[in-house]
Parts: structure tokens; C-alpha cells; sequence
């Protein structure tokens, strides 16, 4: 029960129910696979983060998970939002984020992209443009450059820093060492050649310094570490801002344990103040926000045993829903709908429908006596990385994503159909 949504209850039919709303209703009315969120679950994790960090200080790292209703639900919470792409901008304002709550990322921004982000709300907004660019590369310096002399609005500007603080985390997701596309590189000068370059240039008002050390990391020291390398850098500077990133890590399985969203503010904010930074800190959470709001709900399409071997649960989604386990070796727990708090005596390998042997859910789950076809199993903790990354993958549409609250759900995303498979076919 703990890494399922805060408002998951068992009913007395032993059924799971998520915000009032039965699961298995859920399942047949808008089918499977199907991400079902706990709406005030969202809401109560964003306001943790605002009370923890401060108004305006919590920008919501949106390739978490990122649909209208979710840019909204941030917005409306008093987070900002954080893109890394121009289309992660487009679905943002498109949502009716205007721009100054929009803060741009990416190493590889095209023209394009900083264009749009450097006039995003010129007819709304005193000053147009997102609230700031993160700069990452000597790149996107000359491209700001030129996008000046060509008489785009002058952006605010934070230069992002790889601090070379190891994050102990997946290779794929750690971004803070010296080895890594992510920013400037602290250690060999990187970083004060752009900040003064920009200075020169005078391509962007600079406003403060950013780093993100990695995702999923669980160690909160780790963040304090980099704060404190980071402000050591930024001293000499003076800068209003200082940005430590997210990747505060969660709870996927049972064994694990993860410090919550208020601790990290505790931890990072105390670690601020003993250092002596004077400067607005503010931080980007992603996965911290969302993964735990959410569980994936699948239905039992094959069993297969192989005595002596394992015994194979095939489900209707798979690395097209959730790469993660592909990915990263990313461990999940499932559990069977109809009886959540059943003794899950029986091991099995999780699989999903595509044409590969690495489409796994679940390397060794552990699931209750008798899961069989038709039953409904679901993945507690999918709600990051899952739907934000799930693909087309053998041509198998992607689900539709619930909200639930109060009893009552309403689709978000609706599913995928067999027409949008061929939408940007040409004859
Ligand atoms: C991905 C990312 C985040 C969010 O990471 P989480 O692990 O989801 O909290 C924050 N900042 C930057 C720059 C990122 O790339």
C-alpha cells in the first residue's frame, strides 16, 4: 500500500480503488492499458514542494510527465514549468501556461526553439519570453547571439554547470560528473568562460547558475554537496539565482525507502543557509511530483509455465508503456486488482506484447496464487517516465491516462487509435 497513490483504498471486496473510483470500472470503461492518476495526489505533492521551497521557487521538470491537464494542474499549484524542448513549450502554452512561468532547457536547442522561447508571449506579457533559459552549450551562446542582433527580446540567462558531484544513481541518469553532455564543466573553466562570454556578448541578461546532478538519486548529502561546490563557483559572481536541479529519487519496491519531498527542502534549504547563500535557490523536481501519483493497469493476456524454468504473465502493454525496466533495469512491484492485499506467494516474469524477449515488466515479480487470463494486474509508481516515454513500438497505441478524484475520473489523454497510427502516413 505505501507506493501506491495516497488515496488508493482496498473496498470490501478486496478490490483497489483509487480516489473513490473502483479500478476495474476504470479498466472497462476506458480499457487497458491505462494510467489511472490520484489527482489530489499531484496536488498534495506540488504543494509539499511550494511549502518546502518557497513561492516560486519549485519548477516542474513537465518530461515527467507532461499532457494539458498536467501542465495546468502545475500551474494552478503555483509551479512553474520547466521544457526541454520546443515541443514540451508548445504543450505548456498551449495549456495556457503563459510564458514567464516556462523556463527552457535542453543541450541541443535549435533556432527555432530559442526563437519561440525568446518571443513566447510578446503580446501578453511586459516582457516577452520565457522566465529563463537554462544556456548549456558555447553553441547556444552565438545562437542567442545572433537571435539578438536579429532584435529578439534580450532572455534572462542561468549558465548550467556540471559541478563534478557523482550522483550514485544509473549511468544514464547521472548528469552532474565531468563526463557529460549536460552544460559547462566547472572543473576546467567551462563554466566561467560562458558566464563570461555571455557578459561580452551581451546576449541575455545572466541571472544565477544552474546544475542537475542526476535522476533518482536518494542520497539528499549528495545534493548539499553540490550546492556548496556550486556556490563556491557562484561566489565570486554575486548572481540573484542559484538553480540545484531535481532528481530527488522515490520508492519503486518494497525495499526501497526514499526521503520525502519536504525532507529534501529541509536538507537542501539548512545546507543553503549554513554555506551562506544569499541567492533565491530554486529547484526542478520531476519524478518526485508524479511517479508515485500513478499505477499502470493491465489485463493478463497469456500465462505460460515452464516447469523447472519460470512462468511468463503476458499483459496487453509493455516497453511501449514503460521502458524504464528495458532502460535502466528499473524494478516495479505488481499486484493483482481484484485482490490488492493478497499474500503474493508466486514468482513470474512480467512481459508485455512485443517482438522482443527484453519487452519486461517485471524481471522476478511477485504475484498472488491463481493470476490468470483476464485478470487485471497493474505496476504501482509508473506515473514518471512512463507515459512521457511510451512509443508506438509494433504499432501498439498508446493508453489513455485517467485523473481521478473524488469519485469521479475523467480521461486526460484518451487512448490512441488504430486511425492515428497512419495519421502522418503519406500515400
Ligand atoms: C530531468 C531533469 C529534472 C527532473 O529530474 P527528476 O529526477 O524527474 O526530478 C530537473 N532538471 C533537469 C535539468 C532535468 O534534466
Amino acid at each position: 500500500m505505501r507506493l501506491l497513490p495516497d488515496n488508493a483504498r482496498v473496498e470490501a471486496d478486496g478490490s483497489l480503488s483509487i480516489a473513490g473510483c473502483r479500478v476495474d470500472d476504470l479498466a472497462a470503461q476506458f480499457g487497458t492499458p491505462l494510467f489511472v492518476y490520484d489527482e489530489a495526489h499531484l496536488r498534495a505533492r506540488c504543494r509539499e514542494a511550494v511549502s518546502a521551497f518557497g513561492v516560486d521557487r519549485v519548477i516542474y521538470a513537465s518530461k515527467a510527465f507532461l499532457c494539458t491537464a498536467m501542465a495546468r494542474l502545475a500551474h494552478d499549484e503555483g509551479l512553474l514549468i520547466d521544457v526541454a524542448t520546443g515541443g514540451e513549450l508548445f504543450v505548456a502554452l498551449n495549456a495556457g501556461v503563459p510564458a514567464d512561468r516556462c523556463v527552457l532547457h535542453g543541450n541541443n536547442k535549435s533556432m527555432e526553439e530559442l526563437e519561440m522561447a525568446l518571443d513566447a508571449g510578446r503580446d501578453s506579457q511586459k516582457r516577452p519570453g520565457v522566465r529563463h533559459i537554462v544556456v548549456d552549450s558555447f553553441d547556444e551562446i552565438h545562437r542567442l547571439d545572433a537571435l539578438r542582433r536579429d532584435g529578439h527580446p534580450l532572455p534572462r540567462l542561468q549558465v548550467r554547470v556540471t559541478p563534478g558531484v557523482e550522483a550514485h544513481t544509473h549511468e544514464y541518469i547521472a548528469t552532474g560528473q565531468n563526463d557529460s553532455k549536460f552544460g559547462f564543466n566547472l572543473a576546467n573553466g567551462d563554466a566561467a568562460r560562458a558566464i563570461e562570454l555571455i557578459q561580452r556578448l551581451g546576449c541575455g541578461e545572466l541571472v544565477g547558475v544552474h546544475c542537475h546532478i542526476g535522476s533518482n538519486v536518494f542520497a539528499v548529502d549528495s545534493f548539499a554537496k553540490a550546492a556548496d561546490v556550486m556556490s563556491r563557483f557562484a561566489a565570486p559572481y554575486d548572481f540573484p539565482e542559484l538553480t540545484l536541479g531535481g532528481g530527488l529519487g522515490v520508492a519503486y519496491t518494497e525495499d526501497e525507502e526514499a526521503p520525502t519531498i519536504a525532507s529534501w527542502g529541509n536538507v537542501l534549504l539548512d545546507a543553503c543557509r549554513s554555506i551562506g547563500i544569499k541567492s533565491a535557490v530554486f529547484v526542478e523536481p520531476g519524478r518526485s511530483i508524479v511517479a508515485s501519483a500513478a499505477i499502470t493497469v493491465y489485463r493478463v493476456g497469456t500465462v505460460k509455465e515452464i516447469p523447472g524454468v519460470r512462468r511468463y504473465v503476458s499483459v496487453d502493454g509493455g516497453m511501449s508503456d514503460n521502458p524504464r525496466p528495458v532502460l535502466y533495469g528499473s524494478g516495479y512491484e505488481a499486484f493483482d486488482v481484484s485482490n490488492v492485499a493478497a499474500d503474493r506467494t508466486e514468482s513470474a516474469r512480467i512481459v508485455g506484447k512485443h517482438c522482443e524477449s527484453g519487452d519486461v515488466l517485471i524481471f522476478d515479480a511477485d504475484l498472488p496464487s491463481g493470476v490468470k487470463v483476464g485478470d487485471l494486474v497493474a505496476t504501482a509508481v509508473t506515473g514518471a517516465y512512463g507515459h512521457s516515454m511510451a512509443s508506438n513500438y509494433n504499432k501498439v497505441p498508446r493508453p489513455a491516462v485517467v485523473f481521478a478524484t473524488d469519485g469521479k475520473a475523467r480521461a486526460v489523454v484518451r487512448r490512441e487509435t488504430m486511425d492515428d497510427l497512419v495519421r502522418l502516413d503519406l500515400p
